[in-house]
């Protein structure tokens, strides 16, 4: 067998064309096969599935229609974010230009450890970087802002737990909502850090009271985690009052806004987020409203100072000498050596867009999420939990045990004709559509609600002729 092409090099764009359209074509076929947002049959059947169209993983000897075979399979089994039933997680469909982009970042291979390995990508990241940092922190504080490119929210969470801790000479104790996101006292376990502390959410958000009292009784270097746009509701911590009680009581703050960050971006929501500005490093997500190819995460730091602390020297990647030549030193960005550059589909999708292009993509999911509320409101089969923030609406039919919520969801999915999430809030478990597609249209929600409303008459009906 011939050498097999090669993505990049003057002979790459030329062997890439029929592969793409393979993949391009198998995509189609695979997503016909499906039929619906989800693969049906529940887990069982769409293993096998999977397995029976796979077969050998390594065979003895390769197969040509290996991608052909394989992203049929891969698209037939998916659970698509842009079919606008499709509605469980924050798990948005991706734009196709910021796919595009990604393909030349795989095509190239760039890798931001050194800048011999990425020459262009390096700046690319140092403008995007510095751009989305003030559009976080505006100016900053004393120093200068910045931000870093990470895997997601759970990187950018537990980078901000160890810039705490090292801005504290070496400990910090976390104080966080329990309406936080798990990956938050998750990084104090992986830190080393001193027991992290839970502070009561009662309306699913942090309350300020509770803080100041929990803040009050514990000594030594705090930090305190607020979220803006939570995981299971997508509520947002009062942040200008917990910003005021940490600094009554020396505390450093960190806002997880994974979910809710890019509500900056519209001039409509911009408000919900006052007092991000004054926290110390800040979680964005931008495979969630930012409708990027995972990863896009971001950890913004109000004072680029705080970065010192991931300094690191390996001589291959960053010697003194080289560095002193000119040759920038990029290997304290990141915990990571080997780092794709998730800065092209951002810049790309940033360009593209545009601030109001973005706002306005944002602005749609919200108003998506209103409108369905109103729905839930006026069916009577169904109680809604409370008008949604930004995109999340949690629901359940009236009258219902936990578990008939429960079972309503798991129906759903192995039709595969509609995916809602679950959350437990209240004490209940209630329904929930994270609606994170701005071209799903009134029929579409019409269309979830009706499903839900179907699955639950289904579900008494098979209870009570038993
Ligand atoms: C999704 C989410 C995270 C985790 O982000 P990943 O990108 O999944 O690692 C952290 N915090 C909040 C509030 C989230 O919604």
């Amino acid at each position: 067998m011939s050498t097999p092409p090669f993505a990049s090099g003057p002979e790459g764009p030329h062997a890439l064309r029929p592969l793409l359209d393979t993949v391009l074509e198998a995509l189609d076929t695979g997503a016909r096969a499906r039929g619906g947002p989800l693969p049906a049959g529940g887990p069982e059947a769409v293993a096998a599935r999977t397995r029976a169209a796979v077969g050998d993983v390594l065979p003895d000897q390769g197969d040509p229609h290996a991608l052909r075979t394989l992203v049929h399979a891969f698209a037939e089994t998916a659970a698509d974010p842009a079919h606008p039933l499709c509605a469980a997680h924050l798990h948005c469909p991706p734009l196709a230009v910021a796919t595009a982009a990604d393909l030349a970042a795989s095509a190239l291979n760039p890798s931001l450890d050194s800048w011999d390995q990425a020459p262009g990508a390096s700046e690319l990241e140092r403008l995007l970087t510095a751009t989305l940092a003030r559009e976080i922190h505006g100016s900053g504080g004393p120093g200068k802002p910045d931000s870093l490119i990470t895997t997601g929210g759970t990187e950018a969470n537990q980078l901000a737990l160890l810039l705490a801790r090292e801005a504290h000479g070496g400990s910090v104790r976390l104080v966080y909502g329990t309406n936080a996101h798990h990956s938050l006292p998750r990084a104090a376990w992986l830190l080393g850090l001193p027991e992290p502390v839970a502070v009561p959410a009662p309306r699913g958000t942090l309350d300020p009271d509770a803080l100041d009292q929990a803040l009050t009784g514990l000594t030594g270097p705090l930090l305190v985690a607020a979220t803006a746009g939570t995981t299971d509701a997508g509520y947002i911590d009062p942040l200008h009052d917990i910003a005021a009680r940490c600094t009554t009581h020396g505390a450093r703050l960190h806002v997880d806004a994974a979910y809710g960050g890019s509500l900056l971006f519209s001039d409509r929501h911009r408000n919900m987020l006052t007092g991000l500005d004054t926290a110390d490093t800040v979680t964005l997500d931008l495979h969630k409203l930012g409708w990027q190819p995972v990863a896009a995460g971001l950890l913004a730091v109000r004072d680029a100072h705080d970065l010192a602390a991931l300094r690191q020297h390996a001589d291959y990647l960053n010697a003194d000498d080289d560095t002193e030549a000119g040759l920038p030193d990029l290997l304290g960005r990141s915990l990571r050596t080997t780092r794709r550059p998730d800065v092209l589909k951002l810049a790309v999708t940033l360009k593209t867009l545009g601030r109001s292009g973005l706002g306005t993509l944002v602005d749609q999911v919200c108003a998506h999420a209103r409108h369905f509320a109103d729905l839930v409101d006026a069916h009577p089969g169904f109680e809604l939990h409370a008008p949604p923030v930004i995109s999340t609406v949690l629901f359940r039919p009236t009258d219902a045990t936990d578990t008939t919520v429960a079972a309503v969801r798991r129906a759903l999915l192995t039709d595969g004709r509609a995916v809602l999430g679950r959350a437990r809030l209240d004490g209940r478990l209630w329904l929930k559509a994270t609606l994170l597609n701005p071209a799903t249209g009134p029929d579409d929600l019409a269309a979830l609600l009706h499903l839900a409303a179907a699955s639950r008459a289904t579900l008494v009906e098979g209870h009570t002729s038993r």
